[in-house]
C-alpha cells in the first residue's frame, strides 16, 4: 500500500490545483523567474558554445553560435534561428524561453546544458523521465546528489543514469547521465512532485503563479566509475552562481 501513497498525493494535488484554477480567476501570474536564462561562455576549463536551430521547414539545420556570423540568421538558408528546435517549438507554448549550450573540456569531454523557463501557461515543463524514455533512453538509476555551492547549503540535483534502449552487451561509450533541478522564485528542488506541490500551494494560499525553470546538465558516464558524479558536482558548482538570483542563494 505504501508504494501508492506518492501517487495519491499527486492526484489530490492535481484535484486541488484544478479547483484553485476554477475558483481563483484572478491568480496573479507573475513574470518573475527564479533564475537568469544565461549560460556563461566558460565554466572553469569548460568552454561553452550556444546551440541555435533553423526554423525553416526545408532546412532545419543546427549550428554552434561561434561558427556563424549572426546568431539569429541561418547561414545555410537565411531563415530564422532559435534557441529551441523546430520540434520543441511545435510542442512548447510560444512564450517558453529555452537556451542550450555545449561545453567542451580540454580533455575532449562534453557537457550539454539546457535551461527551460516556462511562460504564462505554465505547461512548458514536463516530468523529465517521460521525455527521456520517449527518446529511447532507459533509466537505470536515479538519485539525489548534493552539489556544494560556495556560501550556502548544498544544492540538491536529481541524477539519472541512462543507457539507450536495446544497447547490446559490451557496447561502450553510449552510457550517459542526466542531472536536473527546478527553480521557482525563492524555490529550488530536484523533485517534480515537490514542484507540483509548490505550484499548487502558491496558487491556493498565495494566489500567485511563478515562472518555473528547469535546468538540465548531461554528459557521458563510464559504467565502471563514479567519476561522473564529481564532474556533475564541479560543473554545477561552477554554473550555479552565473544563473542564480540572490533570493535563491540565501537559504
Ligand atoms: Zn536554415
Amino acid at each position: 500500500m505504501r508504494t501508492f501513497r506518492p501517487y495519491f498525493a499527486v492526484i489530490i494535488l492535481m484535484a486541488l490545483t484544478s479547483i484553485a484554477l476554477e475558483l481563483s480567476v484572478d491568480v496573479n501570474i507573475t513574470d518573475e523567474a527564479g533564475i537568469r536564462v544565461e549560460l556563461p561562455d566558460r565554466i572553469a576549463a569548460w568552454e561553452g558554445n550556444e546551440l541555435r536551430y533553423c526554423h525553416n521547414k526545408e532546412c532545419l539545420k543546427a549550428f554552434l553560435v561561434n561558427d556563424i556570423e549572426d546568431r539569429n540568421v541561418c547561414p545555410a538558408c537565411g531563415g530564422p534561428l532559435s534557441g529551441m528546435s523546430y520540434d520543441e517549438a511545435a510542442v512548447l507554448p510560444g512564450d517558453t524561453v529555452l537556451m542550450k549550450k555545449r561545453y567542451v573540456h580540454p580533455t575532449g569531454r562534453q557537457i550539454f546544458v539546457s535551461i527551460v523557463l516556462s511562460g504564462a501557461s505554465r505547461s512548458s515543463i514536463h516530468r523529465p523521465q517521460m521525455c527521456l524514455t520517449g527518446q529511447g533512453q532507459v533509466i537505470l538509476k536515479s538519485e539525489v546528489l548534493e552539489v556544494p555551492i560556495e556560501g550556502r547549503k548544498p544544492l540538491d540535483v536529481m541524477v539519472l543514469d541512462l543507457e539507450p534502449q536495446g544497447r547490446a552487451e559490451g557496447m561502450t561509450g553510449l552510457t550517459t547521465y542526466y542531472a536536473y533541478w527546478f527553480v521557482g522564485k525563492g524555490r529550488e528542488t530536484p523533485s517534480h512532485v515537490q514542484r507540483m506541490i509548490w505550484m499548487s500551494t502558491d496558487r491556493i494560499f498565495h494566489n500567485v503563479a511563478h515562472r518555473w525553470a528547469y535546468i538540465a546538465v548531461s554528459g557521458a558516464r563510464e559504467e565502471d566509475s563514479v567519476a561522473y558524479l564529481d564532474e556533475i558536482r564541479e560543473f554545477i558548482g561552477g554554473l550555479y552562481p552565473h544563473i542564480a538570483l540572490t533570493e535563491n542563494i540565501i537559504n
